[in-house]
C-alpha cells in the first residue's frame, strides 16, 4: 500500500469517528424513530457491551450446527442452533437470566420472558448495571485481513511506516499505538508490515486471534530466565541473522527452521538452519539423485542433520577412537549413537503443513491448545503438498505416482511436513541410509513459533497412528517429543510472494547453500550437498571405512535404492507405519516414482565440490 492510500484510509477513519460523534449528539431526535425490536443481544450490548464469542460449526454443509459460547462474569454461556445468529441470541439470553438471578434478590428468572428480564435489569441503578466490567467488542470477522479487522475494531488508529534495516527479509516497519502500548510490525512490503502489526494488536486484545504472523516487537526482551523454547527460538533466529549478515541474496522466506543440539553441560548449539516453503516441480525430478525434492524448511533441516551426522562419523573415524564429543560407537551393536545427554530439538517458526496446521488455521475462533472437534473424520489424515501450489490435499483415492505420468504433466505430490515428522517419530530422523550406522535417532523436543496447538501437534506427529501400529523392530519405538512455544513467538513473515530460494546450513559449513526449491538445484545450478547423490556419496565412503562393521552387501550396494532397501529394520518399521495409517482409514502414503532412486554414483554430472558450500 502506498502512502497516498494510507492517508486516504486515515481520513476515512477520521470521517467515521466524526459520523459516530454526530450520531451521539443527535440522540434526542433519534428517539422519535421507531425503535428496533429488542433481542437478548441488544439488551446485553446495551448493558455490558458486545460479548466475545467463540463459534464453531459441525455437520454436513447443508445442515451445519453452530455452537456459540462466551465467557461472562466468570461463567461460560453456550448454545447450539442451526444458525450462528440464533445460537448467539440464545447464549446471550442465558447470560441475561443468570445476571438477573444474581443481581436481583429473589428473582425467579428461568421462566421469565426477555421483556421481563430486560425490565428487571434495566430498572437497576446504573452502578448495578455496570457491575461487570465492560467487555471489548466481538472480534470483527467481516474482513479476512488482520488490517481490515483491526480497522473495524478501532477505526481511529494511525499506522506509521518506516524502512527497516533488520536483516530478516523485512523492508518496512509499521507501528501503531493503542491504549498507550506501541506495537511494531515488520514485512517485505508496507502492506505486509501493516498486516503484521494488525495481527499483534488483535492478538493482544483477543486471546483467540491466531498468532499466525510475526509478533516480534523490539521493545520486549527475553526475561532473565528464558524458557527452553525461548532459548531455542532465539538461538535459531540469531544464527539466521549471523548467516545472512553479509549476504546479497534476497531471501523473502516465510518458514524458518533449525535443529538445536543440547549437550549435558547445559550448552545449546544450532547445528542446522533452513528456510523455505517450496517443493520441486515434476519436470525437475532427477534420475541421478541430483535434485533436492522438498525444500520446506523443516524437511531441509532433516537433510542438514543427516549431513551433520555424516560429518560427525567422519570425524569420529579420523580420530581413531570412533568417538568424539557428540558420537560414540558401540562395538557390539556395531552402531554409533549420540553421546549420553545429547538431545535434539527441532524449531519451526510455524506449525508444520498438513494435519498439525490446517485446523489451527480453520479454528480461528476456538481456543488455542484444544481441538473443539477431536472426533471429526477430517482429523489425522495424510495430506500432500502439491507442486506449484499452496496448502495440502488429502491423499484419498491416489496411490502410485508414475515417472511418465509426472513427466507428462501430472502434478507431483509430496507428503506434508506433518506426515514426514510423524514418520520421524517412528523411523528416527536419520533416514534409511544412516540407519545402517545408527539406531534410530529421535527428536527430544519440537518448538513451534505460531499456529501452536498442542492437541493438533500431538495428534499429527504421533497420536493419530498409535492405535494402528504393530510391534516395531528392536530399537524402534513410537517417540513422543515434548512440544513448546516461545513466549514471544515469531511466526511466518507475512509476505505476498515467498521466494523460491531456500537457505540451508549445517554446522561445519563455512557458508549456507541457496537452493532453488522449484528445481532442487543450487542457484548457480550446482548440486546441493543435501541431494541424495551427495549424501549417498558420503554413505559409500563411510561404509568402506567401516568395512569391519558393515555387512559386505551394504558396502557393495552400488544403487541408492539397494542401499536403502538393505536397511531392513528401517524398511519394516516404515511398512508398519504406512499400514497403520491405512488400517485406521487415514489415507495412503504416496511415494514418488521409484525411478528417481535407481541411480548409482558417478553416472553423469559433477558432484559438488568439497569447498564447504561456498555457493554465494
Ligand atoms: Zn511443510
Amino acid at each position: 500500500m502506498n502512502s497516498q492510500q494510507d492517508i486516504g484510509l486515515k481520513r476515512q477513519a477520521e470521517d467515521t469517528v466524526d459520523n459516530l460523534r454526530s450520531s451521539d449528539e443527535s440522540d434526542v431526535s433519534a428517539k422519535k424513530r421507531p425503535s428496533p425490536p429488542i433481542t437478548p443481544l441488544s439488551v446485553f450490548n446495551q448493558l455490558y457491551g458486545n460479548p466475545k464469542f467463540n463459534a464453531t460449526a459441525e455437520g454436513p454443509p447443508h445442515m451445519l450446527e453452530h455452537t456459540v459460547s462466551f465467557q461472562f462474569s466468570g461463567k461460560e454461556f453456550s448454545s447450539t442452533a442451526p444458525t450462528k445468529k440464533k445460537a448467539s441470541q440464545d447464549a446471550a439470553f442465558q447470560a441475561l437470566k443468570y445476571v438477573a438471578s444474581k443481581n436481583v434478590e429473589g428473582a425467579e428468572t428461568e421462566n421469565m420472558t426477555l421483556d421481563e428480564i430486560s425490565k428487571l435489569l434495566l430498572s437497576k441503578p446504573a452502578t448495578e448495571k455496570a457491575r461487570v466490567a465492560p467487555v471489548i467488542p466481538e472480534l470483527p470477522t467481516d474482513s479476512s485481513s488482520p488490517a481490515g479487522r483491526l480497522y473495524m475494531f478501532d477505526s481511529t488508529l494511525t499506522f506509521n511506516f518506516a524502512s527497516s534495516d533488520a536483516n530478516d527479509g523485512s523492508r518496512y516497519t509499521c507501528t501503531v499505538t493503542k491504549d498507550g502500548k506501541t506495537f511494531t510490525g515488520r514485512g517485505a512490503s508496507k502492506k505486509a508490515a501493516k498486516h503484521d502489526v494488525a495481527s499483534q494488536v488483535l492478538q493482544a486484545f483477543y486471546s483467540n486471534f491466531p498468532a499466525s504472523e510475526d509478533s516480534n516487537s523490539s521493545d520486549l526482551q527475553l526475561g532473565l530466565n528464558p524458557t527452553l523454547a525461548d532459548r531455542i527460538s532465539s538461538l535459531v533466529e540469531q544464527k539466521y541473522s549471523d548467516l545472512t549478515k553479509n549476504s546479497t541474496i534476497a531471501l523473502r522466506f516465510q518458514v524458518l527452521s533449525g535443529i538445536v543440539l543440547e549437550r549435558p553441560n547445559d550448552a545449546f548449539e544450532v547445528i542446522t538452519l533452513t528456510t523455505g516453503t517450496k517443493v520441486i516441480s515434476g519436470d525437475h525430478l532427477s534420475l541421478l539423485g541430483h535434485a533436492v525434492n522438498d525444500c520446506h524448511a523443516e524437511i531441509l533441516a532433516r537433510r542438514c542433520l543427516r549431513q551433520f551426522l555424516y560429518m560427525q562419523i567422519e570425524e569420529a573415524i579420523d580420530n581413531g577412537s570412533f568417538s568424539n564429543d557428540i558420537l560414540r560407537f558401540d562395538p557390539i551393536k556395531k552402531k554409533f549413537s549420540l553421546q549420553e545427554g545429547c538431545r535434539l530439538h527441532l524449531y519451526i517458526n510455524t506449525a508444520p503443513c498438513g494435519d498439525a496446521r490446517i485446523f489451527v488455521i480453520q479454528d480461528q475462533g476456538s481456543s488455542a491448545g484444544n481441538d473443539p472437534n477431536p472426533n471429526r473424520k477430517s482429523r489425522g489424515r495424510l495430506r500432500m503438498k502439491i507442486e506449484v501450489g499452496m496448502g495440502t490435499v488429502f491423499s484419498q483415492g491416489r496411490s502410485v505416482q508414475t515417472w511418465d505420468g509426472i513427466k507428462c504433466g501430472e502434478r507431483l505430490l509430496t507428503m506434508s511436513c506433518s506426515d514426514k515428522l510423524a514418520a520421524c517419530n517412528v523411523l528416527g530422523i536419520q533416514g534409511a541410509l544412516l540407519a545402517h550406522f545408527f539406531d534410530p535417532i529421535y527428536l527430544d523436543g519440537i518448538t513451534i513459533g505460531t499456529c501452536f496447538s498442542l492437541a493438533h501437534l500431538q495428534r499429527a506427529t504421533y497420536g493419530r497412528y498409535e492405535p494402528g501400529l504393530e510391534p516395531l523392530p528392536e530399537s524402534y519405538r513410537m517417540n513422543e517429543p515434548s512440544f513448546s512455544q516461545p513466549s514471544r513467538p515469531k511466526g511466518r513473515i507475512p509476505i505476498s510472494k515467498a521466494t523460491s530460494t531456500s537457505l540451508a546450513w549445517t554446522k561445519g559449513w563455512d557458508f549456507p547453500e541457496y537452493i532453488n526449491g522449484e528445481t532442487g538445484m543450487l542457484l548457480d545450478k550446482r548440486i546441493s550437498k543435501l541431494s541424495k547423490a551427495y549424501l549417498f556419496g558420503k554413505f559409500k565412503s563411510i561404509a568402506m571405512k567401516l568395512s569391519d562393521h558393515v555387512a559386505k552387501k551394504v558396502q557393495d550396494a552400488d544403487y541408492y535404492c539397494d542401499a536403502k532397501h538393505l536397511s531392513i529394520d528401517y524398511q519394516n518399521a516404515k511398512v508398519n507405519l504406512e499400514k497403520a495409517f491405512a488400517k485406521l482409514g487415514l489415507g495412503t502414503w504416496i511415494h514418488k516414482p521409484e525411478e528417481q532412486n535407481l541411480f548409482k554414483l558417478g553416472e553423469k554430472g559433477p558432484l559438488p565440490s568439497e569447498s564447504n558450500g561456498k555457493s554465494e
